[in-house]
């Protein structure tokens, strides 16, 4: 599936049968040990990678905004389909191929501000740093709220404000 079609939700979930997908380029490739492109400070091996390879799954709202700012970050076709994964079934029919993909996005960092987590309900306000085509850096800023669904935290929904540095 090449053009239009790749904005719908099919191509997203089969991401294999998507030549758009299969060409996406890597922008950052990170070894086990290197520090996590989150910002944490940890090792990717024990921070975000568990998550993007599914070997774990986050338990705790925090994480999984850590694990999908990384996904965002590197940029290759399985983490964008992690975006997917753990995205909630009544928002993911609403994404288009162009928001993950973002084409010429480096992302910088991330800033958590806040994060909550009562029951299967949380909300994590943060805020992440990225520029275009190495245009002058902007800031995403977003509260972002979260539903635990079937034992796995999940991307619900959000409210975005984008901000200049
Ligand atoms: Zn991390």
């Amino acid at each position: 599936m090449v053009g239009p079609e790749c904005a719908t939700t099919l191509c997203i979930l089969h991401p294999a049968s998507c030549v758009r997908f299969a060409f996406l380029p890597t922008i950052i490739t990170m070894k086990l040990n290197d520090s996590c492109v989150c910002g944490s400070g940890k090792k990717f091996s024990s921070c975000c990678e568990p998550f993007l390879s599914s070997k774990a799954k986050p338990r705790t709202v925090k994480q999984l905004v850590r694990s999908r700012y990384s996904a965002y970050a590197l940029g290759q076709a399985e983490h964008r389909d992690y975006l997917v994964r753990t995205w909630h079934p009544a928002t993911v029919q609403h994404i288009r191929m162009a928001d993950l993909i973002a084409d010429g996005h480096q992302w910088k960092s991330l800033e958590i501000l806040n994060s909550k987590q009562k029951g299967d309900l949380g909300r994590v306000e943060f805020k992440a740093t990225y520029s275009v085509d190495d245009g002058p850096e902007q800031v995403h800023h977003e509260i972002s709220a979260f539903h635990r669904h079937k034992g796995s935290w999940l991307y619900l929904e959000g409210e975005v404000s984008e901000e200049s540095v």
